[in-house]
């Protein structure tokens, strides 16, 4: 074996796999243009680095679970002008999520709250955050499962590993009052510790009458709407935009 080959597999063995594959090729740089020991060694450890934060943005990526590709970018703001970009670019620092606030987009369907939604929750992820997609539907049944196990407390710890839980679509099936009440322990959980991006076509005057009866409904909407950013949009859905510019 030669001197190279045993180089790479001994970085191989020591988990380095990005440096060992560049290995040659950074070596014949630095051979090339008189690099010093000290220089080669950083662009080695440089490559590594570099490599290992694609890599972990990627499985960022994965794990988010995003139901589809959506990106700001692809973002209207002339068909949708109840919100501004200014007002979103706004959130792209994401001291909303070092503060831990929450984004609320409420509006009937189709005006863009999920691409919004999606949108913020890439970003947020180029920037090193972990974000976890769900919609509210799965999310119940999620829960549901987890409290029949005896493991809601687990799964709710599972669910605050993430620096953004995106709860879609909130508000469109009714509940019973135990996924209410899971609900609640989840929010509980996450209040002032994560930050939650909702999207609802409720608008919070009419949230009484989602969660009806129960004294569980005040304290969900208390702790979601304190802290939080709330956009309410409207306008024609995109959805039905796209059908009658086809004909
Ligand atoms: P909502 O969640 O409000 O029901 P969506 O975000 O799912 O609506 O939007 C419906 C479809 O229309 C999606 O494919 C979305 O990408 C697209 N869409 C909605 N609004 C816009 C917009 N302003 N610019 C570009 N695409 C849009
Ligand atoms: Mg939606």
């Amino acid at each position: 074996m030669s001197q190279l080959d045993s180089a790479v597999k001994q970085l191989r063995s020591l988990s380095l796999t990005a440096a060992a594959s560049q290995l040659a090729t950074l070596v014949a740089k630095a051979e090339a243009n008189e690099i010093s020991y000290l220089g080669f060694v950083q662009s080695l450890a440089e490559h590594e680095l570099l490599q290992r934060n694609v890599n972990r943005i990627q499985r960022h990526f994965k794990q988010a679970q995003f139901p589809s590709e959506k990106r700001l970018d692809q973002f209207d703001y002339r068909h949708q002008t109840t919100v501004t970009k200014r007002q979103i670019s706004g959130l792209l620092d994401f001291s909303f999520i070092d503060e831990r606030q929450n984004l609320i987009f409420i509006g009937p369907p189709g005006v863009g709250k999920t691409h919004l939604a999606i949108g913020i929750g890439h970003e947020a992820i180029q920037a090193g955050y972990k974000v976890l997609f769900k919609s509210a539907l799965a999310l119940v049944e999620e829960l549901e499962l987890a409290e029949m196990k005896g493991e809601l407390k687990k799964r709710l710890t599972q669910l605050s590993k993430y620096d953004v839980l995106i709860i879609d679509e909130l508000g469109y099936l009714p509940m019973s009052r135990q996924s209410r009440y899971n609900l609640f322990q989840l929010i509980n959980s996450l209040y002032e510790y994560r930050s939650i991006i909702l999207t609802t076509n409720k608008d919070f005057t009419s949230w009484g009458e989602f969660f009806h009866d129960d004294n569980v409904a005040v304290p969900i909407i208390d702790r979601v709407i304190h802290h939080s950013h709330v956009f309410m949009l409207g306008g024609e859905s995109y959805r039905l935009k796209q059908k009658v510019n086809k004909t």
